[in-house]
């Protein structure tokens, strides 16, 4: 018997085994794939809290309804009418007004920052390499208003902890050359850093299991044997395991899980692409996002990745492919040097999306034992670290040490 079980070998998961096994628990985590085989592979590695405006956010509903019709558009609300994604909808048409948005922003920016110092321990500390490194984004756009834009939003994020510098086209092209002499101008967030993805789960697995945690991959969690407010049996497709406390890391396959508990988690999947590249001949030294596009390149030791779009689609693996097309044909309007690029992986992955654009680390009431951390939608890389110490502090008694009532459970 474990002290604590964990479902999901995401970042999340990984993250939340590891600080549990610092602290001396004894730790089982159950992965029903690979290690970081589920939204936690091919994304864009950046580590951001500028990015600390919730999805949710004025415009945004109206802009993806819009979109709707758009094979090609880089949001896209697939129409499918069950009661979930309705239920979803209308939850996050009522927190995208300016109000909830207000009250979100500062919980995901202390969140971000937060998670952004622990990345830096971590990098700091050493004993595996993932590509880390601190020299911010650059926020780029094509047309002055698309850029006046931008810099509203800087200016409100920076009343938030978040450092921001603007930059006219000729003064970003100096800094990045690799970018076309058109762009109006741009953001740098000297905050902002970026990793290698899978490099960095999958290595922080491998320093979690020398603390002790017990990893089983290719095992899926099925159903629970329960008696009043205790999990008492988790089975699995491998076995059944016992354990005093269950944290549920599912990403966006959570409320699936939590159905055999009869819980009801409004996480609605939010399917994202990427184009790994083998690096350009003109190659960015920047990670870079393009807001217009809603795409964000980041460029690794020997590759560039390109990554964007967000469709609501449902628990849909399937690739559009005209969709991926456009996330290289729309980089190539700030980039140059991508034509003649060899594409070596094109990747999708579900955000686990909550309405409101908060995640849930959260005890559930129906159980006394079961833990529920999900719902990092865009920025699961980011918050995976403060992730991981918020729901380890919850597990083990102690007091987190961040305020957690905006993020429970049972706020939707
Ligand atoms: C295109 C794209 C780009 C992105 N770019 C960024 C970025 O630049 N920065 C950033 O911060 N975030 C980014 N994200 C978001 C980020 O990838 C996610 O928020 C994050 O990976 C979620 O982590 P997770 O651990 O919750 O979920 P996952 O990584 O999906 O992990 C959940 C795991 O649970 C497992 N599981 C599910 N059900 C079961 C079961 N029944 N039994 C056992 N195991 C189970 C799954 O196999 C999976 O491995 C991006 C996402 C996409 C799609």
């Amino acid at each position: 018997m474990s002290d604590i079980l964990i479902i999901g070998g995401g970042v999340i998961g990984v993250c939340t085994a590891h600080e549990l096994a610092k602290r001396g628990a004894k730790v089982m985590l159950i992965e029903q794939g690979e290690i970081s085989s589920g939204a936690s592979y091919g994304n864009g590695g950046l580590i951001v809290p500028s990015h600390c405006v919730p999805l949710a956010a004025p415009g945004v509903p109206l802009q993806g309804l819009k979109w709707m019709f758009n094979p090609e558009s880089p949001f896209y609300i697939k129409p499918h009418f069950n009661f979930e994604f309705l239920e979803w909808m209308l939850l996050f048409a009522y927190a995208s007004r300016r109000g909830p948005m207000m009250r979100a922003l500062p919980v995901l920016s202390e969140l971000l920052l937060s998670s952004g110092r622990i990345f830096d321990e971590i990098a700091r500390e050493g004993g595996f390499p993932f590509g880390y490194e601190q020299k911010g984004t650059l926020a780029v756009f094509l047309t002055q208003r698309a850029l006046d834009k931008g810099l509203e939003e800087a200016h409100l994020v920076g009343g938030f902890g978040v450092e921001t510098r603007s930059l006219n086209g000729t003064e970003l092209c100096e800094l990045e050359p690799a970018l076309r002499a058109e762009v109006a101008g741009g953001i740098h967030y000297p905050q902002d850093a970026h990793i290698d993805p899978a490099g960095f789960v999958i290595g922080l697995a491998e320093k979690a299991m020398e603390l002790g945690v017990k990893i089983l991959t290719h095992t899926e969690v099925m159903r629970f044997e329960t008696e009043g407010k205790k999990i008492n049996q988790v089975q699995t497709t491998r076995g059944d395991f016992t354990a005093d406390q269950v944290i549920l890391c599912a990403g966006a396959w959570s409320p699936v899980v939590l159905r055999e508990l009869e819980i009801n988690l409004p996480i609605q999947a939010a399917k994202g692409y990427s184009i790994t590249l083998e690096t350009p001949e003109i190659s960015p030294s920047y990670p870079l996002m393009f807001p217009e596009a809603r795409v964000v390149v980041t460029p690794f030791k020997d590759r560039l990745r390109l990554a964007g779009t967000l469709e609501l689609a449902g628990m849909d693996f399937s690739i559009q492919s005209r969709r991926v097309d456009a996330i290289r044909t729309n980089s190539a309007k700030y980039l140059q040097g991508l034509e003649n690029a060899k594409v070596t992986e094109i990747w999708r992955g579900l955000r686990p999306c909550t309405p409101d654009g908060l995640p849930v680390i959260s005890r559930a009431k129906q159980f006394d034992n079961l833990i529920v951390a999900a719902g990092h939608a865009m920025l699961g890389m980011s918050l995976g670290p403060i992730t991981g110490k918020l729901t380890s502090q919850l597990a083990l008694g102690e007091n987190p040490e961040m305020d957690l009532a905006p993020l429970r459970l049972e706020r939707f």
